[in-house]
Formats: structure tokens, sequence, C-alpha cells
């Protein structure tokens, strides 16, 4: 990456654009911007706030998206609704399961782009890792999505649209007469954790979170939300005040020589300086303790000497240390440490009163662990084409 990593990035993201119709996508607008566009259409202003309010239920509550079913706004309402706007999400190209009941989504965006979006269920919890972009401007270079030359933004549409999507198909919107909000939901956790660094696509990121968090709509805590950064320290105070969230950091290594290697922003806010903005933020988002990612490299960052650096570094940090056993991908120039070293890393780290889960990768046979997305949509990429030209002759 460039030695100089910008504050934020002027990625394109796609302008909010009227379809082939000129409808516009009601998905992704948080809840003022939805009144305005009503108004434009020309809702009575009197009517704007009540009007918002149940289109919003319709979308975010009960998964609807086809006005004609919004029951309690007249006919002709719903069909002057039709003509201007349109309720989309991305569209499914591919749906795997792996034998662990993982979920991989690849999902196509405006301009034919693709974004991967996992879901995990577990014993207490199901939580969905989605993108904040196609691919990533930043080289970590122990991460496949950094490979991926393309990047753009995600649009706030787009970014919730993957919630809605794995909602769809998990047969997740509640029916009339279930409970609001929902009890053991299959869904219950969000993490930003797949292709891009959120907070490089900051606004994106913070609308459709607080879409998530509506509490008259899919209704998440935001506590049951963690956005994961690689250490883009002037946007982690705006993290807590605007999105208030929970924080994941992927901090990798104990010395800035070995962190500027594996996550080269750190040449530009290092360890101290990340640390400090660390320090504020559970103060400032009243969010309980802070996950410090920490993918587990052979020989790189797994020493007995690099775990007591770590405790030492974080102290006074409400912390716990996500111990992230390296998941290799084609021509990484990394391995993964052995188990022993893992357990050997964390016991130390627990002995020093920090909570050390090591993350137990999931979904590989699909490619969908941290780290993997980009393979299979390039594959899936190449082999789309493929089938098209099934009848062509070879190049
Ligand atoms: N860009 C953000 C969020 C996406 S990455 C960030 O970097 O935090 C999600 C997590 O997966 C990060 O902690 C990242 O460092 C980790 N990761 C990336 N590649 C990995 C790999 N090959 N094996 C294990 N973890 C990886
Ligand atoms: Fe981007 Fe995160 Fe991968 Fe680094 S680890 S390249 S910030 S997605």
């Amino acid at each position: 990456m460039k030695a100089e990593a910008p504050i934020t990035q002027d990625l394109v993201t796609i302008p909010r654009k009227p379809d082939e119709n000129g409808r516009c996508n009601l998905v992704g607008l948080t809840r003022e911007a939805l009144g305005e566009a009503l108004a434009e259409a020309g809702i009575p202003e009197k009517q704007v706030r009540m009007r918002s309010g149940q289109i919003w239920q319709w979308i975010y509550q009960k998964g609807v998206r086809d006005f004609s079913e919004m029951t309690n706004i007249s006919k002709e309402l719903r069909a002057r609704l039709a003509e201007k706007f349109e309720i989309r999400v991305p569209e499914i190209v591919t749906r795997q399961v792996s034998r662990d009941g993982t979920r991989k989504y690849l999902l196509r965006i405006a301009g034919g782009h693709e974004v991967e979006a996992v879901y995990i269920p577990e014993e207490d919890r199901g939580t969905l890792c989605i993108s904040s972009q196609v691919g990533c401007t930043l080289n970590c270079s122990f991460c496949h999505t950094g490979t991926q030359k393309l990047v753009r933004n995600l649009t706030a549409g787009e970014i919730i649209g993957q919630v809605m999507v794995a909602r769809d198909d998990l047969g997740e919107w509640p029916k009339v007469g279930d409970p609001f909000p929902p009890e053991g939901r299959l869904l219950s956790n969000i993490v930003l954790m797949g292709m891009g660094e959120p907070l490089y696509n900051f606004e994106n990121v913070r609308d459709a979170m607080k879409i998530a968090m509506d509490g008259e709509g899919i209704s998440i805590s935001r506590r049951r939300i963690t956005l994961s950064t690689s250490g883009v320290v002037p946007m982690i105070a705006r993290t807590a005040e605007e999105i208030g969230c929970m924080l994941a950091v992927s901090f990798h290594a104990t010395t800035d020589e070995v962190r500027d290697r594996l996550v080269p922003i750190n040449r530009k806010w290092n360890i101290e300086t990340l640390l400090s903005a660390l320090r504020e933020y559970p103060k400032a988002s009243n969010s309980e303790r802070i996950t410090f990612e920490y993918v587990m490299l052979k020989g790189v960052n797994d020493s007995d000497e690099d775990a007591r650096r770590l405790v030492k570094l974080i102290r006074g940090i409400p912390a716990k240390i996500n111990l992230i056993p390296f998941n290799e991908w084609p021509g990484a120039p990394y391995e993964r440490s052995s188990g022993n070293r893992i357990r050997a890393f964390a016991d130390i780290v627990n002995a020093a009163g920090y909570s050390s889960p090591v993350r137990k990768p999931r979904g590989e046979d699909i490619m969908a662990a941290c780290g993997q997305l980009k393979s299979a949509s390039e594959k899936a990429r190449k082999r789309r084409p493929a089938i098209a030209n099934e009848a062509a002759p070879p190049a």
C-alpha cells in the first residue's frame, strides 16, 4: 500500500440513481432521507411522517418488497409509490452451505460487482459477517481480500441489503401474530468483518447500522453489532459517537516493526496512537470490551514474548483477545501457527486475566473463513463467462 494512507477515501460510491424505469431504491435511506424522498414524490407534508413510518415497518420489520402488499396504505398511493420507487436488495448469485452449517452468499450489486456475506450459526447465536467494500485498498500481507485490485464502496442499501437477503434465505421475517421483537433469532448478530475496511466507508456503514438497530425494524441491538477496523484512528471516536456498536481491532502484532509489515496502515497510525484512541472508545460508546483480533502466523507474531508484550500493551483497556488461526489461501506468504503454539500463547494471555478464545475456522470447505473471501468470487467470475462460451473454441 501507499505509505501515506488517507484518512478517508474518495472511492466511487454509486450515486443514488433511479433504475431504468426512473424508480429510486428506498433501501438504505435513513428515516430522514426516506421522509424527504416521499415529500419529493408529492406526499403531503402532514402525512410524510406517518407514511414513512408505515413504509419503514413494511420494509424492515416485515421484509416486504412489493408496495402492493402494504395494506395500510391506500391503493392509489401504493400505485404512486410503485411508479416512483422500488425496494431492491442485492441479488444472490450463489449460495454455498458448508458441512458445519455456515452459509456463504455471493451477491451481485450495481455495476455487476460481487461481494460476499457469510452466515455462521452457533449454539447461542447466529452471526452474519458482512462486507463494506468491494475489495480493500489496504494491503495487509496475510489477507486475501487485500490482493483484489478493484475497490468500490458499498452504498448503505447494499450493506443493509446483505442482512435482508440473509433474512430472506433464513426465512426469518416475522409472520402476522409473531411476537415483536422476536426471540431466539437465527440472525442475531452482525459483524463487519467481510470484505473492506468499514471505516473507509464510514457514512454508508453508519447509516446501514442505524437501520439494523432501529427498534421498529430489524432491531438488532448495538451490542450485537461488531465493527472490525485495521486501525483507522481518526474515525474511531466517530464510530463511538455516531454508531455506538462494539469495536474489534485487527491488532496482529506487538511491535511497530512487525505490524508495519502485516498491517501497513500502522505506518500511518502506529501501535501507540491506536492504543490511545482505543482507551477512549468504551467510555464514549458505553460498549463493554474491545476485541483485539490477532492472527496466528507461524514464526512471525506467535512467540511467548509476543504474548507477554501484548498483555502489557493493552493493560487498562477492557479487552478480549480473539486468536485467529491463519487461514491459508493459494500463494499466501505465511503459515498457520501450530495448535500447541496457539495454546501456549493463549495460556499467557489468559493468565494475565484476558479471555482469549481461539476462533474456530468456520466454513473452510467453502472458503468462507476470515481473510479467504475473494477467491470464490474470482472463480465464479471466471466460471460464468466460461460457461457462456462453452461452445466457443479455446483461445
Ligand atoms: N478490514 C477490516 C475488517 C475485515 S477483515 C479489518 O481488517 O479489521 C476481518 C478480520 O479477518 C481481520 O481481523 C483480519 O485481519 C482477519 N483476517 C484477514 N485475513 C485473514 C487470514 N488469512 N486468516 C485469518 N484472519 C484473517
Ligand atoms: Fe483490508 Fe482488513 Fe484485509 Fe487488511 S485485513 S486488507 S484492512 S480487509
